[in-house]
């Protein structure tokens, strides 16, 4: 069996481990993950009350375009509706966008560490990968991304806030990058936390999408929205970028649950609101307890801390998980002693703060 070369020999994703699997193999009756940066409170009541109503509707397929969470979404963020790639997560969004623009005599340009979806799914269509790496203080070394863009260079990736250290670039900063990067080559703005995001100078990259057609912005209803079982995500381009790739999209890419359970959680923005609140409130508690302990934690505007300590990440992950936490080694992240935390719930992370002291 003779595989294509650039899927020969790379590993499977592995997910952080599964609540029932920690259970079994460490006899514990109760886990909490902390590792995927899902919503530890769920989605808004309204979303089971909508599945509830169709519920008996699986025979059918559903509207493969999306019509409804297209016009949806399209008035939410004042765009057209052919402006809107929705995607089974938005994990497939950006393989829909490798597929569309990349191949093996193009380039993509990416920071690292970040989101590894980037480079696995360029690397399956054989583009050229240029990874530049983050400042110490976290940040995308724009300046040097925007020397390593050549007119091979397809598609930029800016995550922001960046996966997996929570930080985030201002409207300043990426404006004049925009700016600058050839008009040919597509900007990613992957903004899965943005419900999350605290700061002041956070980018509207929407209102940017007029003056710079080449930008396409990700959203996400995995994070805030609490739907990560239901795979809904989606990216706002300029029409010709969204048409262009639409013909890569498989014809009903998103299940009629879904489509619903999106269109009840765009209609509960007070649940989000509260989510962000209650998330910043137990960060900041989070943060708190880490720089007590002399941990470096990064300024984080998501959902999860990235902390720097001087154990192995695979050590700590180990520890917490014979504890019944889940968390995410730093290891694999691209931080030998860092540890990825989710944001919990109080009483999540009242247990977690328990817990943590013997640990570190
Ligand atoms: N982008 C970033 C930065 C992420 O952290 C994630 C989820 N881990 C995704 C995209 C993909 O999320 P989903 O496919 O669930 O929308």
């Amino acid at each position: 069996m003779l595989v294509k070369k650039q899927i020969r020999g790379l590993p499977a994703y592995a997910p952080g481990k599964p609540i029932a699997e920690v259970k079994r193999e460490y006899g514990l009756d109760h886990v909490i993950k902390m590792a995927s940066n899902e919503n530890p409170y769920g989605a808004s009541p309204k979303v089971a009350e909508r599945i509830a109503t169709i519920a008996s509707e699986t025979a059918i397929y559903p509207d493969g375009y999306g019509t409804e969470l297209r016009e949806a979404l399209a008035t939410k963020h004042q765009v057209s509706e052919k402006q809107i790639i929705l995607g089974n997560g938005s994990d497939e969004v950006i393989q829909f966008l490798c597929r569309g623009f990349l191949s093996a005599d193009t380039n993509t340009v990416m920071a690292t560490p970040s989101f590894s979806q980037y480079k696995l799914n360029a690397t399956i269509e054989a583009a050229e990968i240029v990874e530049i790496p983050v400042t110490n203080s976290g940040d995308h070394d724009l300046e040097a991304m925007l020397a390593a863009i050549n007119e091979q260079t397809r598609i930029v990736w800016v995550c922001n806030p960046n996966n997996p250290n929570g930080v985030a670039l201002s409207r300043e900063a990426f404006v004049h990058f925009l700016d600058r990067v050839p008009k040919e080559c597509l900007v990613v703005s992957d903004e899965a936390y943005y419900e999350y995001v605290t700061m002041a100078d956070y980018p509207d990259s929407v209102s940017l999408l007029s003056a710079y057609p080449q930008l396409v912005v990700l959203r996400t209803f995995s994070k805030a929205y609490g739907l990560a079982g239901l795979r809904v995500g989606y990216g706002i381009a300029s029409e010709s970028v969204a048409q262009a790739i639409d013909p890569v999209r498989p014809p009903f890419n998103n299940n009629a649950i879904a489509h619903q359970a999106a269109l009840a959680a765009l209609e509960d923005e007070g649940f989000i609101q509260l989510c962000k609140e209650k998330n910043e409130q137990e960060r900041q508690r989070l943060r708190t307890y880490f720089e007590e302990e002399g941990f470096f934690v990064y300024p984080s505007e998501t959902n999860f801390l990235l902390v720097e300590t001087s154990i192995p990440g695979n050590q700590l992950f180990q520890a917490f998980l014979e504890k019944g936490f889940i968390l995410r080694s730093g290891e694999a992240l691209g931080y030998p002693t860092g540890i990825r935390i989710s944001i919990g719930s109080k009483e999540e992370n009242d247990a977690f703060l328990k817990v943590a002291p013997a640990i570190f």
